[in-house]
């Protein structure tokens, strides 16, 4: 759960990073940091903190250049600390290199103790550093970048969606199942931007031209784009919680529009369950778009029940139990008229410990509901996340050993329903053996020691082709 971006433009790129980082916010809250290269010199600046809190005017005008990465972050391997802030930057030869990196490998360790065999030395605990040194191994072996690529997509195990700048150039290059997003857009006057979500290219009034394919690698500089097609694969393994929880709602991810993914997952959950009740109220913000597609299907009033206070900073501590309880009521606060006496449809995209929901339930309870019934847009999740998400342990996760009956019981619901599998696939619109359903099915997409593999295979099938940007 990171949000990466790449840029080519004719004058200062750090601008329109830094807008398509804020565009990326959601996807990781940790840290920022963008690098830039202006054809002599590089440029780099990151920190721990919003993109709002890391950057301001005076250090974006410092990051000179016309190309650069970007990263936010949302720690999922390696600890919170200032050292693992990406991008990553290294030098070689007379080389400048920067990496960023969204999604999670799973054969980090033994990558680590093969290279440090052979003399790299690591100074972060992070999988993208890992990334990054294998790449600089094959690179100084082989002079060729792409090549060193291509041998290092061969040794990695996982979920990756990557920019690299190297010098005048960047590499974006997703994994051969495309679990996590990346795509490919244009703005102004043949500049380039490739990001983990096509809200980043909006936001500098830009383009979508397309995903990066899974297993391919552009190469984009001044001079346009091309792409290499390193890997063939037997099925995709495309990220289910993306269009769950994870990307924006606006975003287009595999040609089709988020929210109304969503839309249509609220009109399942009513069309499997058909209930009566006074309105319906999404859990804010992530059951937005459900909450709208159920009570147009329902034809129940959308009415929301909880308020969100949007101006909630990270920074927020909640040492004791009371401080807790303050924290959430400046959080979420209940309309309690809209509540009071009334029947209420409540609706969130998914259950992980449970802790929201039971919350929430008795939230409306003390706001004088009459009944809720609260309405999920996943399957239960009862698997954790290897590959990105930040899902805890089974033990953690209360759909792990409970099952929907016990659930209900334990958040005080008046009645829970989950969407069918059936259902969520057909809103999505990808074929099941496109995605990745992992954290739904306890079944992986590629080998996870100690879990059950449903594994797809990959045949390394290099071929080169020039691209020009009429051909996307
Ligand atoms: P929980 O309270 O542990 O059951 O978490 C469920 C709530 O957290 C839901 O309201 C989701 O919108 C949200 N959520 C789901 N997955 C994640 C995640 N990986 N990181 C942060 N929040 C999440």
């Amino acid at each position: 759960m990171c949000g990466i971006v790449g840029i080519v433009d004719a004058g200062d790129a750090s601008v329109p990073l830094y807008y398509a980082l804020y565009a990326l916010q959601h996807r990781g809250q940790e840290s920022a940091g963008i690098s830039t290269f202006d054809g002599l010199r590089f440029y780099k600046h990151k920190g721990q903190g919003l993109v709002g809190e890391v950057f301001n005017e005076e250090v974006l005008s410092g990051l000179r250049g016309f190309i650069g990465v970007g990263h936010v972050r949302y720690p999922t391997t390696g600890a919170d600390l200032p050292e693992n802030v990406q991008p990553f930057n290294f030098r070689f030869k007379d080389h400048f290199f920067s990496i960023a990196h969204n999604g999670n490998l799973v054969n980090t360790k033994e990558l680590r103790a093969e290279f440090e065999q052979l003399g790299e030395i690591f100074s972060t605990t992070t999988d993208t550093e890992v990334i990054a040194s294998v790449i600089a191994h094959e690179y100084r072996r082989s002079n060729n970048i792409e090549d060193a690529i291509v041998l290092c997509m061969r040794k990695l195990r996982g979920s990756y969606a990557v920019v690299l700048l190297l010098d005048d150039t960047i590499y974006a290059f997703r994994d051969p199942l495309g679990i996590k997003p990346l795509c490919y857009g244009t703005f102004g006057e043949d500049h380039h931007i490739v990001a983990s979500e096509s809200v980043a290219i909006d936001a500098i009034g830009g383009t979508l031209t397309r995903d990066v394919a899974p297993g391919e690698i552009l190469t984009i500089d001044r001079n346009g784009v091309s792409s290499t097609q390193i890997t063939a694969c037997s099925n995709k393994a495309h990220c289910i919680f993306e269009y769950i929880y994870f990307a924006r709602a606006d975003s287009v991810i595999e040609g089709r529009l988020v929210y109304d993914i969503r839309r249509k997952i609220g009109a399942y959950l009513y069309e499997e369950d058909p209930i009566s009740a006074d309105l319906v109220s999404p859990v804010p913000d992530s059951g937005t778009s459900l909450a709208i597609g159920y009570a147009e299907q329902s034809h129940i009033p959308y009415r929301e029940a909880l308020m969100k206070n949007r101006y909630m900073g990270r920074t927020f501590i909640k040492p004791s139990q009371k401080d807790r309880e303050t924290a959430t009521r400046i959080k979420l606060n209940p309309i309690r008229d809209h509540i009071r006496g009334r029947s209420v449809i409540l609706i969130d995209d998914s259950i992980v410990r449970g802790t929201t929901s039971r919350h929430i339930v008795e939230m409306m309870r003390e706001a004088g509901a009459a009944q809720v019934h609260v309405r999920i847009g996943s399957p239960p999740i009862i698997a954790p996340c290897y590959l990105g998400v930040d899902m805890p342990t089974r033990e953690e996760l209360i759909a792990s050993d409970k099952d929907v009956e016990e659930v209900r019981e334990s958040i005080s619901a008046t009645s829970l329903h989950h969407i069918s599998l059936e259902s969520l696939v057909e809103a999505i619109g990808i074929d099941i053996g496109e995605l990745c359903i992992g954290c739904l099915s306890g079944q992986y997409p590629l080998t996870i020691e100690g879990e059950s593999c449903f594994c797809r295979n990959i045949d390394f099938v290099k071929g080169s082709f020039q691209v020009g940007l009429e051909s996307f």
